[in-house]
Order: structure tokens, then sequence, then C-alpha cells
């Protein structure tokens, strides 16, 4: 049987095992060390941001936002619901604070006219603060994760932000490198517009650190504060004086020289992902009632992280595509099951849920590693054909 196909997979090579060699032989494995500095210096540098704070995990970096951004016990944040689970529990139960869930638009993005619908209809602003009417809670931020590398609709949630006194969270664990190419955002990376903003290495994203996270933030306070909550909240290195309660959220040396070594081919990683996405386009797009989906290339430049085939059409349905890829050795799966149907959160309200629902439905992901070679990205598109 021919080579497995994985769906997305880290993408090493000899400058990431030389650094981290050095690391490794020079004893700085742990979370002191130099390289740290060094690849959040490289990572602001990257996405035009004075600083960058290096964590642990893409979670620990949500988790790091939402108390930077002061959410806490009581809050509500609105979060959208077609998404990663580690996009919300973060931002709200790691804080004590409770979701609202809003779907999403063409984008997969959180539908702006959903959001402004519930703060307009369902909340009352009183003395600057935003409230539910239903909860009497204090709404205090808003949350849009950029789907598979798709910038959401800024220019309206920036809007919608504003006119509402809501902290705008980014969570662009998926979107580093994607960028506005147009508009009043022009030039500016995902992450780096709102308020906070979040990225995550780990393997399966765009670049690697094995597991690792980033805070970047608009506000230079609030980026410090991150900071200081991930080194312990320690305010004494010698006598071990602590001013709050802090967590062990740091990045390693050892990561952090993967970190150097895969930002200097990120671009590289972003421009194969084009050539993937376009070739999946130009064969799958239209043929037996099959479509890729697109991302807003109108005014941004997509990272084209993830690559959805929509499948409502076609004749088999979604889970016999993927068991049938699977048989031939192509991994491929369904887009999250949405947040607000898990465990804990059915309780919460949830909003303009019908296109999360059928996108849920349809979608199925391709393989799009940035070490997928042409060939092998032509016997995926085979064996769909074929199907
Ligand atoms: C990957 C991801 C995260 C979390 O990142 P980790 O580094 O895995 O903790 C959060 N939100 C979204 C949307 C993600 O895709």
């Amino acid at each position: 049987m021919s080579q497995f196909i994985p769906l997305s997979v880290p993408n090493f090579g000899a400058r990431e095992a030389a650094l981290a060699g050095e690391a490794i032989t020079s004893g700085w494995v742990s979370t002191s060390g130099g390289k740290v500095t060094e690849f959040e210096q490289a990572l602001a540098d990257y996405v035009h941001m004075p600083r960058a704070v290096a964590c642990n995990a893409g979670s620990s970096a949500l988790h790091l936002a939402a108390m930077a951004a002061g959410i806490t016990r009581g809050d509500e944040v609105i979060v959208p619901t077609l998404t990663f689970i580690a996009a919300v529990n973060p931002l709200t139960r790691y804080v004590g604070a409770e979701p609202i869930f809003i779907g999403c638009d063409d984008s997969l993005c959180i539908d702006p006219d959903a959001v402004e619908a519930f703060c307009a209809e369902r909340c009352e602003l009183r003395g600057g603060k935003l409230y539910n009417k239903a909860t009497g809670a204090h709404v205090k931020a808003l949350e849009v994760v950029h789907v598979f590398g798709n910038l959401g609709d800024m220019e309206r949630l920036t809007e919608i932000a504003q006119k509402y006194h809501l902290i705008l969270i980014e969570d662009a664990t998926e979107a580093l490198g994607t960028r506005f190419t147009a508009g009043k955002f022009a030039g500016k990376f995902a992450g780096t517009v709102g308020d906070i903003g979040c990225y995550s290495f780990n393997g399966n994203k765009i670049i690697t650190t094995g597991a690792g996270g980033a805070v970047v933030s608009n506000h230079p306070d609030w980026a410090e504060h991150a900071k200081h909550l991930s080194t312990q909240a320690k305010t004494n290195l010698l006598q071990f004086f602590h001013d709050e309660v802090g967590y062990n959220y740091r990045m390693t040396n050892v990561q952090a020289c993967l970190g150097i070594a895969q930002l200097e081919r990120l671009e590289a990683f972003i421009a194969h992902k084009k050539a993937l996405y376009d070739h999946y386009v130009e064969k799958l797009d239209g043929v037996k009632g099959l479509r890729i989906l697109p991302f807003r290339e109108d005014c941004t430049r997509p990272n084209h992280w993830f690559f959805s085939l929509y499948v409502k059409d076609f004749a088999l349905d979604r889970d016999e595509i993927i068991e049938k890829l699977q048989a031939q050795g192509i991994q491929t799966r369904p887009v999250w099951a949405l947040i607000h149907e898990q465990a804990d959160y059915p309780r919460n309200e949830a909003y303009a849920l019908d296109k999360a629902l059928d996108y849920r439905k349809y979608i199925v992901n391709l393989p799009c590693s940035t070490n997928l070679s042409m060939e092998d990205c032509d016997r995926v598109i085979d064996a769909v054909l074929a199907l």
C-alpha cells in the first residue's frame, strides 16, 4: 500500500535540529536561556508588534489573555460556537466567566450581524458597560477566532466592540501570517488588530515548537501582565516574592530554538499552502457537486492553514467520505463538534446557529501539511474523484 498521507504534520529540517541540538548541548533546555527572548523578538518583528510573550501552549496564551483583559468570575464573553474547544474554555470557565455562543458567516468566523443583533436586542448599555438583559451579567468581551487561517470581519467586529464597550480578543492560533492587504487594516496581521491576540505553535499549526503559544497586545501593560502571570508572578528573583497567583506557562529554550527556525520558513510554508490550496480548487471545486470553501482573498493574504471540502451536494456524506479515504491511507476529518453542544455548555445561550450547523455537517478537511508533495496532493484528489 502506498504511504499514509496525514492531515497536518510538523515540517522540521536540519536547521531546527541544529538549533535545538545547540540548546541541548549547552544545557539550556528549560525556561532560562536567551532563545525565548530571541524568539519573542523575531515573532514580534514578524507581526509588526513591539513585543510578544511566548508561552507553553496556545491554550495558555488564551488563558493569559483572559486574565490580562481582566475577565473574571460572573462576566460573560461572546464567543463563536464553530471552533476548537480551547478557544472557549480559557476565556470563560478557566476564569469563572460564561460564554454566549454565536454562529458563523461564510468565512466560518463569528457572524458580525449576529453579534450586533445580540448586543442591540438582548443587552443594554448602562454606565459604559454592556449588560445581558436575560442574566444581568456584564458582557465584557468579544472573541473572534480566525478559523482555518481565514480572517474574521475585523472592520465590523472592531466597530461593534467599540460601540458596545467590549474588549476584542483575537484567537489567531490558526492564522499566523494571515494579514490584511487592503482596507482600514491594510498591512496588519491577524492577532494584532484587537485589544489582545493569541498564537499557537502546536504540532498541527502552520509553524510548530512541538507545543507552544504567544500573546501580543495593543496595550503594553497587558502584555507585561501576561508575561508576569506566565512566570509565577514573581516580583523578586532571589527572595521568591509573588504579588498574585501566577502560572508556570513559560516556553522552554529548546522550544524557542524550534520556533526561531520555523519562523524563518513561515513565508515559504504559506507559499506552499497556497500552491496546494489552488491545486485542490482547480481539480475539485465545482466537480461532482463538491466545493472547496474560499478564503477572503479580496482584502487579505490568508495563510491557508486548513482546506475545507464542502460536500453537501456530493453523492456520499461526510463520514462515508472520511472512512473511504482513511481506508486508502488518507487522513481527513470533519470540522469540530460545535461548542454549545459540548459537555457542560448546553445551558449557555446560543444564537444564529444555522450556518454553523450546516458547515459542521458538510465540511471535510483535506490533507494540508507544509511538506505534502504535489504528487501526494494529486493522490488525494484522485481518491476523492474516484469516490
Ligand atoms: C490550536 C488551537 C488552540 C489552542 O492551541 P494549543 O496550542 O493546542 O493549546 C486554540 N484555539 C484554536 C482555534 C486552535 O485551533
